[in-house]
Parts: C-alpha cells; sequence; structure tokens
C-alpha cells in the first residue's frame, strides 16, 4: 500500500453511494488551485491528466507535465510529450507470446548475468485473450466450431503450454483462453470496469484510491474500449512490455478533433454503415495520431454499443482514439453486461465527482477542429474493394466494382476490360475432395506467365493447408460457376461487428425472412459465424435466429477473429484452382474492418466490409455487381423476384428483440471460471519454475537474440555509411506487408526453415502464430505475397535485388528473397536502408513489422510519412525513421535500388525530430545529398535509440537500480 501524494490539494474524498467514501484525485482542484482550465479541457485530455497528476512521482513523471497537459491548448505546437502511465495492459495471443517470450528472456539475460530474474515482472494487471488463432477450416456445418477449436488446439499447443507457463511465472499475467471470445468484446463485456480502485494512504489512513479505467493493448483495435468513455489505444508490443515493467508510454500532446454529432440514424441504417460513414469522413479530415472525441446530442442518443463499433475503427481512419465521454448509457451497459450494482454506483459517482459526467454540448469544450456529421445524412454503405475508407453507398456498388475491374493497376484498381466481366467459368464438382489432390499442383495465371512468376505457388499457405477431412467439409458436390465479382467468402466475423447486438440481430431476423422466403445461399460461397463473445450465440439461440442462420450456412465456426485477421481458412480446391486459372476477380463480404490485399484471402483480391445483414444479402445474392436496391437478391419459393428490401428487417423488430442481447445474469454466467468451461484447456501441460526452459527443437518458441549478448552499457549513436537499400516500397505498405500474419509459403526461406525442421506444410501454421520463433518471423519480413518492391519492378512477393560482393552465390543484381539477401549484406557487415513511400506501416500494430526489420539488419527506414505506431516501433528496437521532405520521394530521386546511402549528421547529440542529411551515392558514382527529418520524436526516444531500444534501455535501468538499492526503483507505486 503507498501514501497517495496530495499534488495542488488534489486528494480529495468522494461519495462511493454505498455510505462509504472512496478518494481520488480531483480534476475540479486542480482548476481551483489555478493549475488550468481543466473543464475546458476535452474529455479524453482531462482523462489522460488525470493520469499524470496521480503518477506525478518527481522522477518518470514531473509536476511540469502536469502543468503542461492541465495547459493544453486546441492548437498549440505539439512538441511536449505525454508520460502516461497506463492502469492495465490486454494482449492478444499472436501479439501476446512474442511479448511473453521477451519477458521470459529478459529472465534468461538477468539470470545469465547473475541478477534475480524476479526483477522482470508486470507491475499492471495483464490480460490475455487468446484469439487469433482460430481458423475457419469447417464452416456451414452443425459440428464446425468444435472441429475448429480441435483443430486449434492441435496446431497450437506449444503455444499454449507456453501462455500455461507464463501465467504461473508472472504474478499478474492472466489468459482468457481459447474459444471464449474476441479481444476487444472480452474487454468490452467484461474485463473493463469504467474505474478502479487501489488500496493506499490517504492522509494517514487506509483508504480506497479510485481513478479512471485506461489502459494500452497490443492490437490496433483496442479503441473499441473507447465507446466506453476509456482511454485507450493500440501500442506495439514493444511499448506494452515498457509499460508493464513501469515505464509511461510516452506519446507527443495530440490534437483533439472534436466531431459533433446531430440527429439519428434513419430507418434501415446500421451502425456499422455509421462507422464506414464516419471512417471515410475522418481520413479525408487526416486525424493521423490524433484524438477524435465524439460529442453532441447525436452522440449521446447512440447506445454505447454502436459507439463501440466507430470507436473500433479508429486505426481505419488513423486516430489514435476515437473516443465518446462518460454518460449515463455507459452505466446502463455496465449495468446490463452483469457488473455489479455497488461498482455501478461508484463508477457514476467518480465521474460526477470529477465533472467528467455527460456528453459535452457544442460551446463546452474547445477542440483543435470540429467537424460535423448529422446521423440522418448516413445512408446503407459498404466499404473496398481494397481499403476501409473507401465508402461505396450500396445502390452504387455495382457501378464501383465495374469501374475497380477496368481502372489501371497503377491507380489501384484491377486492370482488365468490361468484355471480361460477364464470362462464367465452371468450377467442377468435388464430392469428398481429398488434400493431397490436384489442388497442390500450381496452375499459371497468365499475368504471372508474363512475368515468370507463379501466384498460385504464392498460394502454399497456411490457411491452404488443408485436412482430408477439412477438405470433404469444404467440397463442392455440385460444382457451380463462377465469374468476376462471385462472392465466394462472406463472413460474419470480427469484433467491430460482433459486439453489437443490434447489427447481429438484424442479421438473424434478415436470415430468418430469406429462409422463409424459401431463398438459399449458392454452396459455393464459404459462409462463416464467428463472434466475439458466446453471449452472442446465447441471445441468437434465444431469439430462434440461429437456426435460420445455420440454414443459410451461417453455423457458428469458433469464437474468435477468423477472417477478420485473415484466417479464413482453405476455400474448396477446385474453388480455388478455378480462381488461379482464369484469373478470377473474386470477392469476399465481411463484417470486417480491414481489406487490404490478401488479408482476408489471398485468393480473393476484391474484399468489401459491410454490416452483418449485409454479409448475408451478399451470400444470397452470390455476386458483388449487383445494385441491391433494384435487383432482387434472388427467386422466392412462390416463384417470385425477392429484394433485399423484402428481407430488411424494421428497427423496431431490431429493438423488439435487444432486451434478450443484454441480460446481466447471462453475462455473469458466461464470464466466470473459464478453464472450467474450457477442458481442452486444462488438458494442456502447465510448466514450472520462474524462468523458461527454452527447448532448442522447438520451431514455435526460440529464445530472441535481443539479449543473448546483452550488456550492461548502452552504444553510441552513429552514422550509417555504406548502407544498401533492402527494398524500395510504394505508398500504403503495411504491417502485414512487412510481416504478414498468415500464409507461410513452402518455397519461401521461413518454409524451407519449417521442412528442414521436420515440419509438415499442414502443420506449418500462420506466420502471426509463430512469432515466438524469431529464426520463423525474420525469414517472414517483408514475405508477404502481395508486397511489391519497386527493385523488381513486375514482380510480386518478397524477393529484391541483390548486391553483396562477397558471401554470396547469385550474381550481382539477380532478384533473390529479400531474406537471403539480407544475409548475404549481413556476412559482409553491410548495414541496410528501407525506403517507402506514404503512410509507411499503416494496418495493425505489429511488432514483429519492426523487429524483423531490425534482425534482417536495416538500420534506417526512409519514408515519406510513417502510421504512428510502427514508426514508434522502430524506434523501439532501434531502427531509425527518417522522412524525406515534403516533393522529395525515391520517385523524385529516381531510386532504383543500385545506389549506396549514408546517414549524415546522427551522433550523440541527436535531437527529437533535427534534420540529417541522407547521402545517395549511384551505381555511376553521382553523389546527391537530401536533407531528411529524423523521426525519432521525443526526447525518450533518443534514450530508446541509443540503447538499441525500449527493452535493452528498461532492462539497464532495472538492473541499475537493483545495483542503487532498490529492485522496483522504476516502479511504478
Ligand atoms: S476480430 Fe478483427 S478487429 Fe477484432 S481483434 Fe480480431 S482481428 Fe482485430
Amino acid at each position: 500500500m503507498s501514501e497517495a501524494h496530495n499534488l495542488f490539494g488534489t486528494l480529495q474524498n468522494f461519495d462511493l453511494g454505498n455510505g462509504r467514501q472512496g478518494a481520488l484525485h480531483s480534476l475540479r482542484q486542480l482548476e481551483s488551485a489555478g493549475v488550468g482550465p481543466v473543464s475546458r479541457l476535452p474529455v479524453s485530455i482531462r482523462l489522460v491528466l488525470e493520469a499524470v497528476l496521480r503518477n506525478c512521482d518527481g522522477k518518470r513523471v514531473l509536476e511540469e507535465n502536469v502543468r503542461a497537459l492541465a495547459n493544453w491548448r486546441p492548437t498549440g505546437p505539439r512538441t511536449e510529450e505525454i508520460p502516461y502511465v497506463v492502469a492495465r495492459i490486454v494482449l492478444q495471443d499472436f501479439t501476446g507470446v512474442p511479448l511473453l517470450v521477451d519477458l521470459a528472456a529478459m529472465r534468461s539475460a538477468l539470470a545469465r548475468l547473475g541478477k534475480n530474474p524476479k526483477m522482470i515482472e508486470p507491475l499492471v494487471p495483464v490480460d490475455l485473450v487468446v484469439d487469433h488463432s482460430v481458423q475457419v477450416d469447417y464452416s456451414g456445418t452443425p459440428d464446425a466450431m468444435s472441429r475448429n477449436l480441435e483443430l486449434e488446439f492441435k496446431r497450437n499447443r506449444e503455444r499454449y503450454e507456453f501462455l500455461k507457463w507464463g501465467m504461473q511465472a508472472f504474478e499478474t499475467f492472466k489468459v482468457v483462453p481459447p474459444g471464449i471470445g474476441i479481444v476487444h468484446q472480452v474487454n468490452l463485456e467484461y474485463l473493463a470496469k469504467g474505474v478502479l480502485s487501489c488500496p493506499s494512504t490517504v492522509n494517514g489512513q487506509s483508504s480506497a484510491l479510485y481513478y479512471p479505467d485506461t489502459l494500452v493493448g497490443t492490437d490496433s483495435h483496442t479503441t473499441m474500449i473507447n465507446g466506453l468513455g476509456i482511454v485507450g489505444w493500440g501500442v506495439g508490443g514493444i511499448e506494452a512490455e515498457a509499460g508493464m515493467l513501469g515505464q509511461p508510454v510516452y506519446f507527443l500532446t495530440p490534437d483533439v478533433v472534436g466531431v459533433h454529432l446531430a440527429g439519428a440514424l434513419r430507418e434501415g441504417v446500421t451502425a456499422t454503415d455509421l462507422a464506414l460513414t464516419v471512417t471515410e469522413l475522418l481520413r479525408k479530415a487526416k486525424v493521423v495520431g490524433k484524438f477524435v472525441e465524439f460529442f453532441g446530442p447525436g452522440a449521446a442518443a447512440l447506445p454505447v454499443v454502436d459507439r463501440a463499433t466507430i470507436a473500433n475503427m479508429a486505426p481505419e481512419y488513423g486516430a489514435t482514439m476515437g473516443f465518446f465521454p462518460i454518460d449515463a448509457e455507459c452505466v446502463s451497459y455496465l449495468r446490463a453486461t452483469g457488473r455489479s450494482e455497488d461498482h455501478c454506483r461508484a463508477y457514476e459517482n467518480y465521474y460526477r465527482a470529477q465533472g467528467l459526467f455527460g456528453i459535452p454540448k457544442r460551446g463546452e469544450i474547445q477542440y483543435s477542429v470540429e467537424l460535423e456529421l448529422d446521423l440522418a445524412t448516413v445512408v446503407p454503405s459498404v466499404a473496398g474493394p481494397k481499403r476501409p475508407q473507401d465508402r461505396i453507398k450500396l445502390p452504387d456498388l455495382k457501378r464501383e466494382f465495374q469501374a475497380a475491374f477496368t481502372r489501371p493497376v497503377s491507380e489501384s484498381g484491377f486492370g482488365r476490360t468490361m468484355g471480361d466481366l460477364g464470362k462464367s467459368f465452371l468450377v467442377s464438382a468435388t464430392p469428398g475432395f481429398h488434400a493431397g489432390g490436384g489442388s497442390q499442383e500450381p496452375v499459371m495465371a497468365p499475368e504471372a506467365r508474363k512475368h515468370g512468376t507463379n501466384p498460385q505457388t504464392e498460394m502454399e499457405m497456411a490457411n491452404n493447408r488443408p485436412t482430408p477431412d477439412s477438405v470433404v467439409a469444404q467440397g463442392v458436390p455440385h460444382g457451380g460457376q463462377i465469374r468476376h465479382g462471385s462472392v465466394l467468402i462472406a463472413a460474419i466475423t470480427s469484433c467491430t461487428n460482433t459486439s453489437n447486438p443490434s447489427v447481429m440481430l438484424a442479421a438473424g431476423l434478415l436470415a430468418r425472412k430469406a429462409v422463409e422466403r424459401g431463398l438459399q445461399v449458392n454452396p459455393l460461397v464459404k459462409t462463416s459465424l464467428a463472434p466475439g463473445s458466446r453471449v452472442v450465440s446465447d441471445y441468437l439461440a434465444r431469439t430462434g435466429l440461429q437456426a435460420y442462420l445455420d440454414q443459410l450456412g451461417f453455423n457458428l465456426v469458433g469464437y474468435g477473429c477468423t477472417t477478420c485477421i485473415g484466417n479464413s481458412g482453405p476455400l474448396p480446391a477446385a474453388v480455388d484452382e478455378a480462381i488461379g486459372k482464369y484469373d478470377l476477380i473474386a470477392a469476399s463480404v465481411l463484417s470486417g474492418n480491414r481489406n487490404f490485399e490478401a488479408r482476408v484471402h489471398q485468393s480473393i483480391k476484391a474484399n468489401f466490409l459491410m454490416s452483418p445483414p449485409l454479409v448475408v444479402a451478399f451470400a444470397l445474392a452470390g455476386r458483388v455487381d449487383i445494385d441491391l436496391s433494384r435487383e432482387p437478391l434472388g427467386k422466392g419459393k412462390d416463384g417470385e423476384d425477392v429484394f433485399l428490401k423484402d428481407l430488411w428487417p424494421t428497427l423496431q423488430e431490431v429493438r423488439d428483440l435487444m432486451q434478450s442481447a443484454l441480460t446481466p445474469a447471462v453475462f455473469r454466467k458466461l464470464y466466470r471460471d473459464f478453464a472450467g468451461q474450457n477442458p481442452k484447456w486444462n488438458e494442456i501441460k502447465t510448466g514450472a519454475g520462474t524462468e523458461y526452459q527454452w527447448d532448442a527443437t522447438s520451431t514455435y518458441i526460440q529464445e530472441p537474440p535481443f539479449f543473448q549478448e546483452f550488456g550492461l552499457q548502452a552504444g553510441e549513436i552513429r552514422e550509417i555509411k555504406g548502407a544498401r537499400a533492402l527494398g524500395i516500397f510504394g505508398d500504403s505498405v503495411t504491417t502485414d506487408h512487412i510481416s504478414p500474419a498468415g500464409s507461410i509459403k513452402k518455397s519461401a526461406p521461413a518454409g524451407r526453415y519449417l521442412t528442414e525442421r521436420g515440419v509438415a506444410v499442414e502443420d506449418f501454421n500462420s506466420y502471426g502464430s509463430r512469432r515466438g520463433n524469431d529464426q520463423v518471423m525474420t525469414r517472414g519480413t517483408f514475405a508477404n505475397v502481395r508486397i511489391k518492391n519497386l527493385m523488381v519492378p513486375g514482380m510480386e512477393g518478397g524477393v529484391t535485388r541483390c548486391f553483396a560482393s562477397k558471401a554470396c552465390e547469385c550474381a550481382p543484381g539477380e532478384p533473390v528473397s529479400i531474406y537471403d539477401a539480407a544475409m548475404a549484406y549481413k556476412r559482409e557487415a553491410t548495414p541496410l536502408v528501407v525506403i517507402a513511400g506514404h503512410e509507411y506501416g499503416t494496418g495493425s500494430s505489429r511488432d514483429w513489422a519492426a523487429k524483423g526489420t531490425a534482425l534482417l539488419g536495416v538500420k534506417a527506414v526512409v519514408a515519406q510519412s510513417f502510421e504512428r505506431i510502427h514508426r514508434s516501433n522502430l524506434v523501439g528496437v532501434g531502427v531509425l525513421p527518417l522522412q524525406f521532405k515534403e516533393g522529395t520521394s525515391a520517385r523524385t530521386l529516381k531510386l532504383d535500388g543500385t545506389e549506396t546511402f549514408d546517414v549524415l549528421g546522427l551522433g550523440q547529440n541527436l535531437k527529437p525530430q533535427q534534420d540529417l542529411n541522407l547521402r545517395l551515392t549511384r551505381a555511376s558514382g553521382l553523389v546527391e545529398t537530401v536533407p531528411v527529418t529524423c523521426r525519432i520524436d521525443t526526447p525518450i526516444e533518443v534514450d530508446y535509440y541509443q540503447h538499441g531500444g525500449i527493452l535493452p534501455f528498461v532492462l539497464r535501468q532495472l538492473v541499475a537500480a537493483q545495483g542503487a538499492g532498490s529492485g522496483r526503483a522504476v516502479a511504478r507505486a
């Protein structure tokens, strides 16, 4: 128990509502004490301010940090960094396993140094939800869920054993096992408390100190929790680890964009339509790196579940957060989801006492910019075919698909002719098809023939690793016709939507009406339903709607991310063959939030995001080049045309069922005793001990090299000389391009590594599931089958041209895999750079995108702009992010990869955002120097960079603190 400070007289009591008092650090008092105009600040800034005030210890958080943030100005310069100490951390398994590997590696490093490994211990509660590993191998059958779960455990046993070791080795590390739900929905429905308390000493008396629930998560969509008035966002695993170890999460004081919502959604419009509209609006408003705060009567009238859907898509609109302030709706949601009455009262009273209760009205807060959205203007929409911000009004989809179909590839189109559009192709019947059959034989597509590559071989992928049984389940007994624009995947997926009962019930109601009219889904469409919690199944069962979804093939396939993360599982082999053979632009429809190339499924090029009821509708239609406002979905059993409007549920129909969706007793029942409810988890063996016993033969868990030669002294910052380009990329290279989560190609370096260790192709699993093994991940860096390295024009995939002069068997300039080239450069100690366009590292927060880059030997990434998290992750692993000045790019400099690069001006006196020089020496010998901005943005990042990353920095601090006599000197009170 620690003594709470009383800086500015802010330590005060408040009424908990049950006859007892709690303590808080009062923001009202901060204003009364003349520190700053706190009550005019955006609510999100005030919540961060509370954390800065409460954690002010004169060491990591200073009084001047409190004063600076209390005086946040809407349009002030953004050079101050905020040391933000969060209350808890959430992880999903893809990012959580490598994080646990790093913690275990740090313990091993301490043990080797003769120090106490227990120094490494999370200082805030950490919850890991296993949700990213389930894959849709089976679908459309009643036992799909149990069979997918069976396979998931089979594939991931080693990882799950490791997690169980972590549960016993670390005191504050908890795991929600597989088969329970998706991290953000579980967070919203169960983990989030809204307000937290800890025992403290207040003026010499024992008391409970209350404070806002705040967090960071190792997943971009952590922002879903902003819908419940909780400040939180996605960070890289590296930052999360530092946060766990008592380091503040540092970020630049943000602009706050206020979005004034007015009016109400009209009949026929869903929360998903609203989220897609907001995404388009805010992308255009350039909110990257900013807080977005929704306010006004329209925001106040939205239920928390709709707010959460909008907040979830903050990464898609580029904001750090999409925040809704706290109000009575939040209290109702906490109550409806089974939180105790006492807790709900304390929650409401806390925020009232802080002056933080209620959605602000216009004029009450000064935002950096104010935007306006009248909810009544929102119309049914979808987004795609390649980016979530490309919203399309539903009636325009046919026209837009046709336009994208014929647009040149260089303009994000598919580069086909209208003449191709009408052709259809036969998919042969494959009843009882066996995995070892013809699908393994690559079929060369026309485009590939031209370039001498073969995209079909690119499809040797984790989600094409069928077992004989699963392929029988995925067979196409009657064959059929497919063509460009055919819907081949229809997935009700993603916490974005499955956390929102209004759209899930709407999907069920639409399915019921479709079944009643006699409509069916073509068996060539792979249909699936993967909610983010078991609560969804409970209300779909109680309302009788699951039975109708089942009849259309939307059987439950699991509780996890599935299609949303690209774990779509295999298509029927005959379908995949036909796509490759005829080079089809096939479509997926999904209620997810991302549709970047190769994210949903490697064979499906046109991917459209939409609400769950629209997913059902497009599954019925079987194609996306259709205007659902005028063309029928199909013919009913009466022979009459059935239109979307005939099936679309009314708002009243949805509202009538909503009561059944939010039953506190159901939440309480389903969110307890996870292990008891999950016998397969209990069967996983539990390791013991403080230190992890690394197994050199494991292909899942390996000790990473980050701390293997760890010394107690930081290195020196030096100029980079004689570097070669490993890759030159265009705009919008995503973290999935850099470090793919899905497939492992047999012929790729990672595939070769696994094969050499006796792993069969069907057991490759995915890159995401092998993030505990640096050997696989380094080989998988830049291995996305769709990444386009401009050094090898016309080729897709992780290839480059290598100019290593020694230690390499290939001819200089010959295309080789990026990994092989990097290793050749490493052998001759040549540093590497990556050159990129705008928005480098966009997409999910993925620390392996940075770690893999570092382990390949890349010393600097020079881009036109960076995505926020990826930039900080690069610094977090000791890679230098540099930004071209406006108007300069790889194209204007005519870079082709034959150059060598020097980064000049780098030294021990490095300052955040200072100018440096990039000197390029062309193959002709011509030398040119261009200025670049060093995107090490904050003073603490200079320290991280000097130490080779955050973790070596933290580890050295811990050891130094112990040497000074206090093993927990950096620990937070
Ligand atoms: S369902 Fe999608 S958005 Fe949600 S956590 Fe999983 S991958 Fe992320």
